[in-house]
């Protein structure tokens, strides 16, 4: 695993959270909360990242991590440059180093990347100068840490400790980054306890998740659950065969309000979108009265602004 830290100690580059330690986590937490706002609302900008450049560099479809990145770097006061890959050198043939060392030369001090591939953004940090950090926008099926973060930082505003918390991840965890960010910053901040729930085609092997309850029906995982976290089935990263039919899908792991009374009445239901109404989630659920799924979006900003601030926060002109 690449080393995150500088020397001293401080956050250089984010791309899992697997060695992140409680107190760095709470860190980040507590810094979100501060430019947290409501549905709609922006955060309060600052000046704390004037004089640095960020590069947006996604090489798989991206709306809300994309956007919110862009958002969280100019409320800091940042510059921030969406590369589109396609239009880039690396569409000419161009190795990602190449198109990496560019961008190091251009002055950009912030990458933050999103890339289908396990394992390039490690490569890139291991091979970018002394002042450029790397964050992760998404990695293959591995990895989502600032989704891992805004999903805590939600369970908290909603819940209070994520210690007293039984949390269910439903649905395609074998393919989803969103489930192990997940797991990891809930396993980091001790929840009470990790309920998986899934079709066993869709279920991680059994080494991966470690001391998380395994369910196969919604009837059974979701009693007394304080929180549902939903996924999307993650069609891009499954064999054509192997996709389930939706409707069979929704018959048997759609959240169906029904389902969700099977939970604690306070429970709330998220879901990291792209969501797929009628198919993992029922309508009236997503827009129900126990739905955090906009208010994850817009956490999505105050999270990234903490991140940013956290790696660049001393570089700043
Ligand atoms: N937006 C999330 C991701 O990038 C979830 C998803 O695509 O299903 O992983």
């Amino acid at each position: 695993m690449i080393e995150q830290r500088r020397p001293n100690g401080s956050l250089r580059h984010l791309i899992t959270l697997e060695d992140l330690r409680r107190d760095e986590i709470e860190a980040l937490l507590q810094r979100a909360q501060h430019y947290a706002r409501g549905v709609g609302q922006a955060p309060p900008g600052s000046e704390r990242l004037r004089g640095v450049t960020i590069a947006n560099l996604f090489t798989e479809p991206s709306t809300r991590t994309r956007v919110s990145f862009e958002l969280a770097g100019r409320r800091l006061g940042a510059e921030v440059v969406n590369i589109e890959v396609q239009l880039s050198s690396r569409a000419k043939g161009e190795s990602m180093l190449d198109t990496i060392y560019t961008l190091q030369a251009l002055h950009f001090a912030v990458l933050v990347i999103r890339d289908a591939e396990p394992g390039v953004l490690a490569h890139v940090a291991a091979h970018v100068a002394a002042h450029v950090s790397v964050l992760s926008a998404g990695e293959a099926h591995l990895s989502h840490p600032t989704q891992g973060l805004l999903d805590a930082l939600t369970v908290r505003q909603h819940k209070g400790s994520i210690a007293a918390q039984c949390i269910a991840i439903v649905g395609d965890i074998r393919h989803s980054r969103v489930a192990r960010s997940a797991y990891q910053v809930f396993r980091a901040l001790e929840a009470r306890s990790l309920r998986l729930i899934g079709p066993p085609t869709l279920m991680p092997p059994a080494h991966e998740f470690p001391g998380c309850e395994r369910f196969d029906t919604l009837e059974e995982g979701l009693a007394g659950v304080d929180v549902v976290m939903m996924l999307r089935i993650q069609k891009e990263r499954i064999a054509q065969s192997d996709i389930p039919d939706t409707e069979e899908y929704f018959a048997r792991y759609g959240l169906t309000a029904a389902r969700l009374a099977r939970a604690h009445p306070g429970a709330i239901v998220m879901h990291p979108q792209p969501m797929n109404r009628g198919v993992e989630i029922a309508s009236d659920v997503a827009d129900g009265p126990q739905s955090v799924i906009r208010e994850q979006v817009s956490n999505g900003v105050a999270v990234r602004m903490a991140v940013l601030e956290a790696v660049a926060g001393n570089m700043a002109a």
